[in-house]
């Protein structure tokens, strides 16, 4: 057994570029988050298909290596000392999509919703529009059931294939999923998700552009998209809006190190100033307690933790 973060465990590494050729080693976390904060990784990969991705999680299972898979970061916060273990990160890899009758379109897992929205459109389909400003792959928001501006994964979607944690591939349908607000049946299993299947009703091409961009305008009048964060840093209460009650807490602009309850959308905590995680850990739980004590409403993170902090 080596020791926790000191030295790499080199048969591991041999093992692994037996599989991929995209191996890198203490790959600094904060490249691959929307935050960007994070520490090193200690073994981080970028598989080129299914098969390799499969291998990889039976090397994991076999040599009791930790784990986790990465798309866009663009809802995760990981940890100042980064995350001992493997990092998967599917991305443009695997991102092809396939086109076929009645209006289904199957994409693997890697595509990043901004271009798949746009190649949705380009045919004129309707129904994925919520989905062309979210700064994720298409994995990332199966996982998390992604949504926007009233649309959802759920709304569209028709199934998804899969992977478990023995290497079982197989494909669930919409029901099977169990999408729920900002969950799914992937998190619940530690499934990964290796491309899903859509279809939608048919539109003109023009109506479907421009309501991409007109959702696109609205984000970018409305979000801090001018600094790195990961979205809404909470889930929606029940009956309220976790950025009216932040703003209502008098959190507008609340600063903690470099990390900031965003001026323009209180839902937002920033990146202002080369922040650390501990510090969006503390300005999350200061949130957290002022909101509670002033409303009696518990604010939950909607963005991931991985890692040590
Ligand atoms: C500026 C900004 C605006 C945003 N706006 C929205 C919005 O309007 N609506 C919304 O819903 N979200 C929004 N988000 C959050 C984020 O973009 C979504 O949650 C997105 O779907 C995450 O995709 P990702 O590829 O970045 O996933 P990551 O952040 O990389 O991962 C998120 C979770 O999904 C898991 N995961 C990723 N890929 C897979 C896979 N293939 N199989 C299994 N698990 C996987 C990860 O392990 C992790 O638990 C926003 C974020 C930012 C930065």
């Amino acid at each position: 057994m080596r020791k926790k973060g000191l030295t790499l465990n080199q048969e591991f590494i041999l093992e692994l570029k037996k599989i991929s050729n995209n191996v890198k080693l203490k790959e600094e976390m904060k490249l691959h988050t929307t935050f960007r904060i994070g520490g090193p990784a200690d073994y981080f990969v970028e598989p080129e298909s299914k098969e390799e991705v499969r291998e990889l999680l039976l090397l994991c299972r076999r040599e009791k290596m930790p784990y986790y898979i990465l798309g866009n970061g663009s809802n995760l916060l990981v940890g100042d000392k980064g995350f001992r273990g493997l990092i998967i990160q599917i991305g443009k890899n695997l991102s092809q999509v396939t086109f076929s009758e009645n209006r289904v379109v199957t994409a693997e897992t890697g595509v990043m919703l901004s271009k798949l929205a746009i190649q949705i459109a380009e045919k004129g389909y309707t129904g994925f529009e919520f989905a062309g400003g979210i700064p994720g792959t298409l994995g990332g928001a199966v996982t998390m059931n992604a949504g926007a501006y009233g649309g959802e994964i759920k709304d569209c979607i028709v199934s998804a294939e899969v992977i478990d944690e023995e290497g079982n591939i197989f494909v669930l349908s919409k029901e099977e999923l169990n999408l729920g607000y900002r969950t799914s049946i992937i998190q619940q299993k530690s499934y990964i998700v290796l491309a899903a299947s859509f279809q939608f009703e048919q539109s003109e091409k023009k109506a479907v552009l421009d309501t991409i961009a007109d959702l696109n305008q609205r984000r970018r009048e409305k979000q801090p998209l001018n600094y790195p964060s990961a979205g809404s840093t909470f889930k929606r209460p029940e009956g309220y809006f976790a950025g009216k009650l932040i703003m209502d807490a008098g959190l507008r602009g609340y600063r903690i190190g470099g990390i900031m309850v965003s001026e323009k959308h209180c839902g937002f905590v920033v990146n202002v100033d080369n922040g650390t995680a501990k510090e969006v850990l503390m300005l999350i739980e200061e949130v957290q307690r002022r909101v509670f004590e002033q409303f009696g409403v518990h604010l939950e993170p909607e963005v991931r933790m991985i890692g040590e902090f």
